[in-house]
């Protein structure tokens, strides 16, 4: 078979890459890449443990001279988003995917690439081919199922682990070193309403022309929450004038920042033109506040004339618009450590009004446990008073930031030799496997690097050629000085 990425450099890396991208492996397919990696072990007699859910864990001896050493873990993920255009016919279940090189960076044909995280794998299963790499004991832990919720790296035994340093290999970033993350969860917020038949002057009422934006990663920058300003709206009506909601949706998914809501009103014959006055001047103080962020921030509204509905009473309306109008969300708290991270957010990501429920699905993100716990309290404190309730899932620990690491003072010191540069040392507002590394083995020194990505989870995603090569440079120099 033809090697589209022949001749690039390092060339055992690319190859074992070039290898992982002939297997389909998106998430929840990941069987055939875990019997891939287990099957090298064997074929090299290193000692290997596939666990039941598929994660590997490939062990390699310490070169000669570096016996006394404490043992690395090298770690990424196998699988990958399985992303393609609109018109693709990419099978993921069977396709290989169409790689292709083009102005220093490799990519594949109409699909995601796998770059996140597949180049962890190639750069770990080249480290332990090559017996010529001076390094400590290696620790290889390959997880499954990192994209969708990192159920393989919940289910790893880590107790058969020694390793006392981790290096994660899952960031996109090269001359950037992650040394925290968040920890988060999904709260979802539920209050009973009631109905009954109302007539009225029917509208349609819709906040659009939002950026949105990632809830992590985008939150710090203070976009506006198609969510929470519909509720804001509403209530400055019910302020004016009699208003019943008869519907309401918006957002969906509860990690991203919803860009549109819609919802569907009644108001009293004879208000029509000051309900118009009250619109038109939320918009002009959104406009204002907004400026910067989402200047095409817009209310549309529509009238559909005199109706009778089966609307929200007014103590149900009054109850839905409390919530949204005294519920936190946003930044909560910056960091001190780090300069410029979010410690501590929410997200109003999801809002629907069923016929007898209204249901709001937040995402809560912070690197400081206790808070994350405060900010569920308070969603359930408000829920409870309201007579609903609120429940937590999905949810993953943080990554606690360590002042002193010798991992990372020997990485930015190797990397500033080798290119002249400075490494940033960040943390990020989201989560990342090494989340439960720190909750499972307290006291792990550990880092997150990657070479140079773009446009991941998407059919866009580029791998940087020259990058993978200084990334590896880098790795195998920073395992050599591991010695001690
Ligand atoms: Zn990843």
């Amino acid at each position: 078979m033809e090697r589209k990425l022949a001749g690039l450099e390092p060339e055992r890396v690319w190859y074992y890459f070039e290898e992982l991208c002939r297997i389909p492996h998106g998430s929840g397919n990941t069987r055939q890449i875990s019997d891939y990696c287990a099957n090298f072990a064997g074929e090299r007699g290193l000692r290997c443990i596939q666990d039941e859910v598929g994660n590997v864990i490939i062990f390699k001896p310490a070169a000669p001279g570096y016996e006394n050493a404490p043992a690395v873990i090298v770690q990424g993920h196998l699988d990958m988003v399985a992303e393609k255009t609109p018109d693709s016919s990419h099978d993921f279940l069977k396709d290989s995917l169409d790689l292709f090189v083009e102005d220093g960076w490799v990519g594949a044909r109409d699909t995601t690439l796998g770059g996140d995280d597949g180049i962890a794998i190639a750069y770990a299963l080249a480290l332990l081919e090559d017996d010529s790499l001076p390094h400590p004991a290696l620790e290889c832990v390959f997880t499954v199922e990192e994209e969708t919720g990192m159920d393989g790296a919940y289910a790893l035994d880590m107790s058969v682990l020694q390793g006392k340093y981790l290096l994660n290999l899952d960031s996109e970033e090269e001359g950037t070193v992650l040394a925290s993350c968040a920890g988060g969860l999904r709260k979802i917020c539920t209050l009973p309403v009631e109905r009954r038949e109302t007539e009225g002057m029917a509208y349609r009422l819709e906040i659009t022309g939002l950026k949105g934006g990632h809830s992590g990663s985008e939150i710090d920058k203070e976009r506006g929450n198609a969510d929470i300003l519909m509720g804001r709206l509403l209530y400055e009506i019910g302020r004016e004038m009699s208003m019943v909601i008869c519907s309401m949706k918006g957002g969906l998914k509860d990690n991203a920042i919803p860009r549109l809501c819609e919802a569907r009103i009644l108001i009293k014959k004879g208000d029509e033109g000051e309900l118009e006055r009250v619109i038109r001047a939320v918009e002009c103080d959104l406009k204002g506040e907004f400026a910067v962020q989402d200047p095409d921030i817009a209310i549309v509204c529509e009238a559909e004339g005199e109706k009778e509905e089966n609307a929200l009473t007014p103590a149900s309306t009054t109850k839905v618009l409390f919530f949204l109008n005294s519920c936190p969300n946003g930044v909560q708290a910056m960091s001190h450590q780090i300069e410029g991270l979010v410690e501590t957010s929410l997200n109003l990501g999801i809002m629907e009004l069923a016929d007898e429920a209204f249901v709001a699905h937040f995402s809560i993100r912070s690197s400081v446990r206790s808070r994350k716990y405060l900010l569920c309290h308070k969603l359930e404190f408000l829920c409870e008073l309201l007579g609903g309730e609120a429940e937590s899932t999905s949810e993953y620990p943080e990554w606690k930031f360590r002042a002193e690491s010798h991992l990372r003072d020997v990485l930015c010191a190797v990397y500033e030799e080798q290119t002249g540069k400075k490494m940033q040392v960040q943390a990020i507002h989201a989560g990342l496997e090494c989340g439960l590394f720190d909750d499972k083995k307290p006291g792990m020194d550990m880092i997150s690097i990657g070479p140079d990505m773009r446009d991941i989870h998407t059919a866009s995603e580029r791998l940087n050629i020259a990058s993978v090569e200084r990334t590896w440079n880098l790795l195998c120099e920073v395992l050599r000085r591991l010695k001690d």
